[in-house]
């Protein structure tokens, strides 16, 4: 539904936060998501101001047939929170923030970012743990499971997360926890944006102060990566690392020499500083003699380095989970990186383990508990007709380290068609999720995302 059927009118009366159209002073700024090579018109924007916002904007694109997307930071990867020709729900203004400190607990608006809400529970010493990027939304990284610098430590961002506020396809406004609407709050913990529009979370704040974290950067050859994972394996539970395996960039930190060789870029956090933190990074540093390395006792908010607001990079992905990179492994990533030319080219390493992998699988929709490392494989392409050739590498590269049992990261899913979504619910939990989007969004109008169509169990 196009043109004069549009309901901007009716939105404009309707909601008290600003509605921005095509040819609007601003348009272009405001349709913008992070990734580039998504370049989407939507119809309408709406930056809702409260649920109400959000309940109005939902029955105006269900009575108006409007295809609906919702964005909270727009990070991601599949361009789903945008629309060509539709209406966008836009969450970004709302960013209220109400900490008990001494509860150690926060109602967090979703129009916050992962760096925002780290930056405001630092003051008090304290932290939800949420991905590696600061500007993220905590909207679409929390409801897909959110994994980074404390997922060892404090788990998955869902294992912090209580309770929900969501507006559902009805524009109903129901409160989600352990007691009310209890299949909704595990459906939530990992399913996406399949059930309905959450406009508030409430966190469970850990104590987290003083860590020693920060880039390390090595050389990578097979023995230095299965030694990385290794160690990383065997570490503390305090200790969270991420290894990017590269193609080192001509960074003013790495010397000139470097440029263009296989590094790993790991960062490392450990909760905790002083001695024990000392300690937990040493082995990763006799790994290899550094490229460079500026790991340091910080506080945790410190962690997120600014983000560049013009930075749109141009990235194709694949997700999946590895069982263990050794050797045979780790050769078959230099092999890869080195047979490409993408101008940017990265095997992404997360050991998981420890406290999220205490969590039982059953218990939350994200249910890849055991596994042990999570992969991410990316490369920037230029022009569309540099994207299907890096298509072709991440998807081979993919397969060539997961194999069978790859299974998928729900928020680091591309636009892969349904298969790769099924991937990302495995056992029961795919019939589950079903049911619950039966039960909530039977029209399935909540389908601009990694989509559960909604079906009733036998
Ligand atoms: C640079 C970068 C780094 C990343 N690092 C990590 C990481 O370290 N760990 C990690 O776990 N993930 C990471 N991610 C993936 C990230 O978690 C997902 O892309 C996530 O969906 C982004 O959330 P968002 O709110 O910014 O995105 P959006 O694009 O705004 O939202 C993505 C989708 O989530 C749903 N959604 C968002 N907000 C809501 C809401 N309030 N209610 C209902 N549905 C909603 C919608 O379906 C929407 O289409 C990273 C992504 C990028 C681009």
């Amino acid at each position: 539904m196009r043109g004069e059927k549009l309901p901007i009118a009716q939105l404009r009366a309707a909601v008290k936060g600003p509605v921005h159209a095509p040819g609007d002073p601003g348009y272009d700024d405001v349709r913008t998501v992070f990734y580039g090579g998504i370049d989407r018109r939507p119809s309408l924007i709406a930056q809702v101001a409260d649920a109400a916002d959000v309940a109005q904007v939902i029955r105006l694109a269900r009575e108006g047939g409007l295809e609906l997307a919702v964005r909270s930071g727009g990070h991601s990867n599949a361009g789903h929170s945008t629309t060509e020709g539709g209406l966008v729900l836009d969450l970004r203004n709302m960013k209220g923030l109400e900490i008990d400190a001494a509860g150690r607990r926060a109602w967090a608006e979703t129009g916050l970012t992962a760096g925002e809400f780290t930056t405001a529970a630092g003051a008090h010493g304290l932290a939800t743990g949420f991905g590696d990027t600061g500007s993220v939304g905590i909207g679409g990284l929390t409801l897909g499971g959110g994994v980074g610098y404390l997922v060892r430590k404090h788990g998955l961002t869902i294992d912090s997360l209580l309770a929900a506020d969501l507006v559902t396809a009805e524009g109903e406004v129901l409160r989600v926890d352990a007691e009310s609407h209890p299949d909704l709050f595990w459906a939530i913990r990992g399913g996406g944006g399949n059930f309905g529009v959450a406009t508030r979370f409430q966190f469970r704040l850990a104590e987290v102060d003083a860590i020693v974290g920060g880039l390390l950067i090595l050389p990578a050859t097979p023995h230095v990566i299965a030694s990385f994972i290794a160690e990383a394996e065997a570490a503390p539970e305090e200790l969270s690392t991420i290894a990017n395996v590269m193609p080192a960039p001509p960074m003013p930190f790495v010397p000139p020499e470097h440029h263009g060789r296989l590094i790993i870029m790991a960062i490392l956090a450990h909760v905790g500083g002083g001695e024990s933190g000392e300690r937990a990074v040493a082995p990763f540093r006799a790994l290899a003699a550094p490229i460079a390395d500026m790991v340091r006792p910080m506080r945790y908010p410190e962690i997120y380095t600014p983000d560049d607001p013009a930075y749109h990079p141009k990235a194709v992905a694949r997700t999946l989970f590895s069982d263990g990179i050794g050797a045979g492994e780790a050769e078959t990533i230099i092999d890869y990186l080195h047979h490409s030319d993408a101008s940017l080219r990265v095997a992404q390493l997360r050991v998981l383990g420890g406290a999220m992998a205490r969590v039982p699988a059953e218990a939350t929709a994200f249910a890849h508990r055991s596994r042990r490392i999570m992969v991410n494989v990316a490369a920037f392409y230029d022009g569309a007709e540099e994207r299907a050739r890096r298509e072709t590498w991440v998807a081979d590269f993919a397969a060539a380290l997961g194999g069978s049992r790859a299974g998928a990261y729900v928020n680091f899913l591309g636009d892969e068609g349904p298969a790769r979504v099924r991937e990302a619910y495995p056992g029961s939990t795919w019939d589950r999720l079903a049911a619950v989007k039966a039960r909530y969004d039977p029209t399935n109008l909540f389908r601009l995302n990694q989509n559960v169509p909604p079906a009733r169990r036998a």
